[in-house]
């Protein structure tokens, strides 16, 4: 599938740290290890509908990592899934009355108009399951004839206990597993299966619904194993970061991992599973069935710059749960204007320390607040002229900073 033009990311001087970022699985902030070329694989959207700003928070910070890591000098293979057929698509389609692939080509597209907007980088392989049914059915084919897997009626389901690991990614307790799975798309009350917690890898063709022929049958693939053979058969195992939203962590991410691990006999699927936590609104997390959405391109069609929605998304951890409340756009509107500005002050406090202080702050998991704080306190000094052996150069260096590091194009 087509992704979206990259943005310039400029070079900068000097060295960076390696990237220490929270692992849910260890429990604990520890750096990434990459090798010459940094393998990420971030879960898409299910293209039902537009691009909220907690969409847009997680991939905005995946794209910090995606930034870090070429500071850094490592090439970054990135890919990253469109769930382009799945219930939620069929039922809106329903709804609407469009036809699902309508619904799914036009919400991809905008998508990928937001995210062009907001300066994030492009997946180098950006995937859609409609044309991965094949290599997917391959794999739930591999994984029933190995044993890791089971029919139930036309559908088939996997082993939970067959990776040996399952449980690692989450850590949650089996009664945790049991109400999540029940609230997030899972069906533990189905019966005939052998576990509540087995997933879906296969759905079996249903009337009225779209389906393929396959080596696993006529049908289409489960949720969670479409993103198990996507990320392995272009990032191989043990890849670098499986990242996504903090409702991802169960079922999706731990059944991803399994299903991974059950076809291929090794572990671990990721060396770091990162999560981005939840954008709210009024106090409710911001959800489709709460109706209480905000929309990129809603607000790119109002006339917000993107680079201050970019901005006042960045301006709180990416990990912890954050209110979008109305103050927010005004004072990354405010922040913009002011770095703006600064960026073309005759001169400015030194650049490098800057430089290094955004380097340190962002390296530390993200911390996105530590560095605006830096870039404030550096435009305050310059707009002031007050710094003592004030540098030329310094203007131009905090902007190459700010656009390479944090996306901002000033
Ligand atoms: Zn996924």
């Amino acid at each position: 599938m087509q992704s979206w033009l990259p943005p310039d990311v400029p070079t900068l001087p000097g060295n960076s740290r390696p990237l220490r970022l929270y692992d849910t699985a260890a429990d604990e902030v520890r750096p990434t290890a990459p090798g010459a070329t940094a393998r990420l694989y971030v879960c898409g959207i299910t293209p039902y509908d537009a691009t909220h700003l907690g969409h847009a928070a997680t991939y905005l910070a995946f794209d910090l990592v995606h930034r870090l890591w070429l500071d850094a000098g490592h090439a970054v293979h990135y890919v990253q899934n469109v769930t382009d057929i799945d219930d939620p698509l069929l039922e809106r389609a329903a709804a609407t009355g469009a036809s699902w692939s309508e619904l799914a080509e036009r919400e991809t597209e905008l998508y990928r108009q937001d995210m062009a907007a907001l300066r994030v980088l492009p997946p180098r392989d950006y995937v859609g399951v409609v044309e991965s049914v094949q290599e997917i059915a391959e794999a739930v084919a591999k994984l029933l004839a190995d044993d890791h897997a089971y029919r139930l009626e036309s559908d088939i389901y996997a082993r939970t206990s067959s990776s040996g690991h399952f449980g690692y990614e989450s850590r949650y307790s089996r009664e945790q597993m049991l109400a999540l799975f029940a609230e997030r798309g899972g069906d533990p009350d189905r019966p005939g299966k052998h576990d509540p917690l087995d997933a879906l890898l296969w759905r079996g063709r249903r009337d009225g619904e779209p389906h393929w022929e396959t080596a696993a049958g006529a049908g289409r693939p489960g949720w969670h194993v479409e993103c198990s053979v996507i990320a392995h058969n272009r990032l191989g195992m043990g890849i670098d970061v499986q990242g996504g939203g903090s409702d991802l962590r169960f079922p999706h991410h731990e059944h991803s991992a399994a299903h991974a691990e059950a076809l291929t006999g090794q572990w671990p699927f990721a060396r770091h599973y990162v999560h981005a936590g939840m954008i709210g609104l009024d106090g409710e997390k911001m959800s489709k069935s709460r109706g209480n959405l905000v929309f990129v391109s809603k607000l790119r069609g109002a006339g917000v710059d993107p680079m201050a929605i970019r901005l006042a998304l960045l301006d709180g951890h990416y990990r912890a749960d954050r209110e979008w409340t109305g103050g927010r756009l005004p004072l990354a509107e405010r922040r913009l204007a002011t770095w703006r500005r600064a960026s073309e002050a005759a001169a400015g406090p030194d650049g490098m320390a800057l430089l290094t202080q955004v380097r340190d702050r962002l390296t530390d998991d993200l911390d996105t607040s530590g560095a605006i704080a830096a870039v404030d306190r550096w435009a305050r000094l310059a707009l002031e002229q007050v710094a003592d052996g004030a540098d030329p150069a310094a203007p131009a260096l905090m902007a190459r900073t700010v656009d390479a590091l944090l996306g901002i194009k000033l």
